[in-house]
């Protein structure tokens, strides 16, 4: 063993006694089979490097390849630099300036934190390291062959790190000879370059392979955060031209949401295009994937895939991600809320930019135009809406508060308190001056049974009574969930008799009912006694909405097989739904579609038929014979 002024001394202990066989590793064994768990292949030794100099906090960041890396991966970095005694001990196995307490490691924000990368990359390779803090005072050097020291000193001045790996696993023939083709590890290097620069837009990258620049990224001003990363998306990934891609941001206690969503049209058929990174680490997680996925449903031809970037920010209490050092794998501890609250903001944000009419684009569907799609454009969001729901053509912003809407079921609350009460069953005149008439230039109904309006790109035709009933069971769903209807509470309770058959069925409705906003209570000789009703149900029909309840219920159960709170729910829906045939005025036409979009599965009643129809413009001006 050499005696320079090593940083890396040999501390194996070895048993001398006879009989003893068991002895601890020499730290230069440790460190190559450490290496094998951290760098598998040029690619990891590249994510290491890098993402040392993001945690370093550089916003340049300089990658130099040869051989895909296998004979050279330098990473150039601006950021803070060390000192020379840490960049001699950078190189120590569990040597990181980035944990200190066992509470650190609960609440990991760096992307290293086990401090072994560098001495496991410095093991089985030839390693150079340039290092300064400043652009003027001398930097440090040191230089390293298969894990030993074997030169260190002064360099010009530079701010920032310079890394160079050359000939990685030179002394592990084995795993020289396990890489794959150069082409290969090429493209795994370049995967993990596009994941990293994904995740920091403010960043700026590039790449060069063998002097010929591969990638190259500017890094976006903070000041355009916003944009970043749509910019940073579009700079790095093919998503076709001119195709939109749709912002998401929701945020509740437990879980922050947020990203961008590649608009339907641009779906590929592989999921290659998916990126999701759970509290700023890369992840494949099928199940959470699957979410978004399934927020598309029927928006996507079969077998293809959307182009996401999400970013899920959540308690690390909540989430394990300490795994592997290169496995990127994560367990929540609520993997079936984490996939329902993902679901949801992927279905809003769809929602909102592709199926509500864009507003700032909307003309009036009729000829005579009254200057007044001008004023709603300028109407304030609550004067528009409310009940405080999302407003079509505006970006969903949620405070904590409003967000526990889609987290408890209370979102149901909206309707019951809804300011807009659809008519139910029955029809009523438009007042227009109640009803705004500003509002009619962009919605427009048919044979009183559709709603059309107009999106971006072509004609939208929405259905009132699936929409409706849409939206109704999704209410009642949360409301038998959680228990959460609102109530109205009877001046007079009121006795009703019911035959003994439909008694026993209601009184096996009962508590599903009463968290329904129902309150009920049995009383002998098949009757009950009903105290109050759901808010929305206007009082003195109380017979007639518990007897379609039941006929339906009983409906449902025969025909469609269904049973308990889906059946309800879907009962409930039908019950309370605008019909075909009711005229409905443009305000209530403007609160059905808010709510439709608000639902978890706009696009489809409770029954799987189609809510909304949309004729692109494309498809209008085929059917027109009309060349594009
Ligand atoms: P970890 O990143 O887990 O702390 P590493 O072995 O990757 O462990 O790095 C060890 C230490 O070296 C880091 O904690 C950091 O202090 C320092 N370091 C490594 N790379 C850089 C760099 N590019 N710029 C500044 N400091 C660095
Ligand atoms: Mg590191």
């Amino acid at each position: 063993m050499s005696e320079r002024q090593g940083v890396r001394k040999e501390q194996s202990l070895v048993m001398e006694e006879v009989g003893n066989i068991i002895q601890v590793m020499p730290l230069s064994l440790a460190n190559k089979i450490a290496a094998g768990e951290v760098v598998q292949r040029p690619a990891s030794a590249v994510k290491e490097l890098v993402e040392n100099a993001l945690d370093a906090g550089a916003d340049d960041i300089q990658l130099l390849l040869k051989d895909a890396g296998s004979s050279l991966i330098q990473v150039i970095d601006n950021g803070c630099g060390m000192s020379p005694s840490d960049a001699l001990l950078s190189f120590e196995r569990h040597a990181t300036s980035k944990i200190r307490t066992v509470e650190d490691l609960e609440a990991i924000h760096t992307l290293g934190f086990r401090g072994e990368a560098l001495a496991s990359i410095a093991s089985v390779s030839q390693v150079e390291l340039r290092s300064g803090t400043s652009g003027e005072a001398p930097a440090f050097m040191i230089r390293m062959d298969g894990g030993e020291l074997v030169e260190d000193g002064p360099a010009a001045p530079m701010q920032g790190t310079s890394i160079a790996i050359r000939n990685l696993f030179f002394n592990v023939p084995a795993r020289r000879n396990f890489l794959k083709r150069p082409q290969t590890e090429l493209k795994h290097i370049l995967d993990m370059i596009q994941v990293l620069a994904l995740s920091h837009p403010s960043v700026g990258f590039r790449v060069e392979h063998e002097g010929n620049m591969l990638l190259e990224v500017e890094k976006v001003s903070v000041e355009e955060s916003d944009t970043g990363l749509k910019r940073r998306a579009a700079d790095l990934i093919p998503i076709g031209k001119g195709s939109t891609l749709i912002s998401v941001e929701e945020s509740t206690s437990y879980l922050a949401v947020r990203g961008i969503l590649g608009a339907p049209e641009s779906a590929r058929r592989t999921r290659g295009q998916q990126f999701l990174f759970v509290n700023g680490r890369y992840v494949k997680h099928r199940y959470i994937e699957h979410a978004v996925l399934s927020a598309f449903e029927y928006l996507l031809p079969e077998g293809s895939y959307p182009f996401f970037v999400l970013f899920l920010d959540i308690d690390p209490r909540h989430v394990d991600v300490n795994v592997h050092p290169t496995k990127a794998e994560v367990k929540f501890d609520d993997e079936r809320g984490v996939y329902g609250m993902l679901r949801a903001v992927v279905r809003r944000a769809l929602g909102t930019s592709l199926g509500t009419p864009d507003i700032s684009q909307a003309q009036p569907l009729h000829h005579l135009d009254l200057g007044l799609a001008d004023r709603f454009q300028s109407a304030t969001p609550s004067s528009q809406n409310p009940s405080g729901g999302l407003q079509s053509g505006h970006r969903p912003s949620y405070s904590a508060d409003s967000a526990t809407s889609w987290l408890t079921g209370a979102a149901s609350k909206s309707l019951y308190e809804g300011a807009v009460t659809l008519p139910a069953g029955q029809s009523r005149p438009v007042d227009s001056a109640k009803d705004g008439v500003g509002e009619e230039g962009l919605l427009w109904q048919l044979h009183d049974t559709y709603i059309l309006t107009q999106i971006r790109s072509g004609l939208v035709i929405i259905e009132q009574q699936a929409a409706h009933e849409r939206i109704l069971y999704e209410q009642a769903l949360s409301c038998l969930k959680e228990g959460f209807g609102l109530s109205q509470q009877l001046l007079f309770p009121r006795e009703i008799e019911f035959s003994a058959a439909d008694y026993a069925l209601l009184e096996s409705l009962l508590p599903d009912l009463n968290r329904l906003g129902f309150d009920v209570e049995p009383k002998k000789k098949n009757k009950v006694s009903v105290r109050g009703v759901p808010a929305d149900i206007s009082t003195g029909d109380e017979r007639s909405v518990l007897d379609e309840i039941i006929d339906q219920y009983r409906l449902f159960e025969r025909v469609d097989g269904l049973s308990g709170q889906e059946n309800l729910a879907r009962s409930v829906a039908r019950r309370g739904a605008v019909r075909s045939g009711n005229t409905l005025s443009p305000r209530e036409m403007r609160a059905l579609i808010d709510q439709l979009f608000q639902c978890e599965s706009p696009y489809v009643g409770p029954d799987g038929r189609p809510t909304i129809i949309t004729m692109s413009g494309e498809e209008l001006r085929e059917r027109f014979d009309q060349r594009p």
